[in-house]
């Protein structure tokens, strides 16, 4: 579907703060020609447009405007960061009533359009929104797919990364479950150059509360981030430009992002983060971890907390 040479456009559906951040760190990253920015706040995203194409000169050339959903036609990924976010205190569950109504308008205007490609969703609580994209467009599951736990598997590895002080690059390890307060840290597979991190600690007991600490720290991280600066988006957009890059250059990337899960890993009819395998088709396969009894049976506690909160939007 999309190839060098060949026209790539992404539309950005929301131009807030984790919109924004995206289509700037886009910019940077000299991926697609073509970006469309779509928001409810007209004005927004025509101020938006505006600014980012005083950058051009200074990166590569790209077609950036504020247009409306007639574009989302010609787009190979749409990007949904459109929504409400975290007010302090709030919980990304909290959000779930007024950011599902607004998903029901802005993807049957996308599909409205004729859209045919992936759909990339941001906006909280991420898996279930992407379960509502899925939904609502009728699209294979495949390409529709949520930021997941990308986000918070980059915040694991960078604070291992600073804890061991080696490269975060060279940190391997994977934040499970719901991008929210329910998420796992999958310890029994993280790794620093292929030697297991519980083997590092073994006789440390300290250390082992530590990184209890750490993984604390990596779920609540939204909370600290909220209570000091309003809002996150540095983190995610540049999450989000990664899965982009993974799906236009065709890349077959690792990632842990929410994708529907139909009997993996015990579990069935909901969108929540694991790793899968990312290409220019969407997700070409879920990596089923071989989980230790604690691990699965964490992951199986957050996707019951999901299910409970989507009941009384999707009737389960
Ligand atoms: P924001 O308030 O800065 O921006 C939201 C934008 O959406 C605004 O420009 C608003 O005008 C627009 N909008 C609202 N309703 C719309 C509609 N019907 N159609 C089109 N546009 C509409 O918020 P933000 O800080 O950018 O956060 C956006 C979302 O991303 C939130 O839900 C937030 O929780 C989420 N988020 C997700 C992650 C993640 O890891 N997935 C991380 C950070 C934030």
């Amino acid at each position: 579907m999309m190839y060098e040479g060949k026209t790539t456009r992404v539309a950005l559906i929301g131009t807030g703060f984790v919109g924004t951040s995206y289509a700037f760190s886009l910019l940077n990253q000299e991926l697609v020609n073509e970006l469309v920015l779509i928001d409810v706040n007209k004005e927004k995203a025509e101020g938006e447009a505006r600014d980012l194409n005083h950058g051009l000169p200074f990166g590569a050339p790209m077609r950036i405007w504020a247009g409306d959903y007639p574009d989302c036609k010609d787009a190979d990924i749409v990007v949904i960061a459109a929504g409400a976010n975290q007010a302090p205190g709030e919980t990304r569950l909290d959000l779930i009533d007024k950011n599902t109504a607004i998903f029901k308008t802005i993807v049957s205007s996308v599909m409205g359009s004729g859209f045919d490609g992936i759909f990339i969703v941001a906006t909280n609580p991420v898996d279930v929104l992407t379960y509502a994209t899925w939904k609502f467009s009728g699209l294979p599951k495949e390409r529709v797919i949520g930021s997941g736990t990308i986000l918070d598997t980059a915040r694991f590895r960078y604070l291992l990364s600073d804890y061991f002080n080696v490269d975060s690059r060279n940190v391997h390890g994977y934040i499970l479950g719901e991008h929210g307060d329910t998420e796992l840290p999958v310890w029994s597979h993280a790794t620093i150059g292929s030697r297991p991190i519980m083997s590092l600690i073994k006789d440390k007991p300290e250390a082992k509360e530590d990184l209890d600490a750490l993984f604390v720290n990596v779920r609540d991280a939204a909370y600290h981030i909220i209570n000091r600066k309003g809002a996150t988006y540095y983190g995610i957009a540049m999450g989000l430009v990664r899965l982009t890059r993974a799906i236009i250059r065709n890349e077959n990337s690792i990632l842990t992002i929410s994708t529907l899960l139909e009997g993996e890993y015990g579990l069935d009819d909901l969108y929540i983060g694991v790793p899968a395998i990312v290409n220019n088709n969407g997700i070409r396969e879920i990596i089923e971890l071989d989980l230790d009894q604690t691990e699965l049976d964490q992951l199986h506690h957050s996707a019951k907390t999901l299910k409970e909160a989507m009941k009384p939007v999707f009737q389960h």
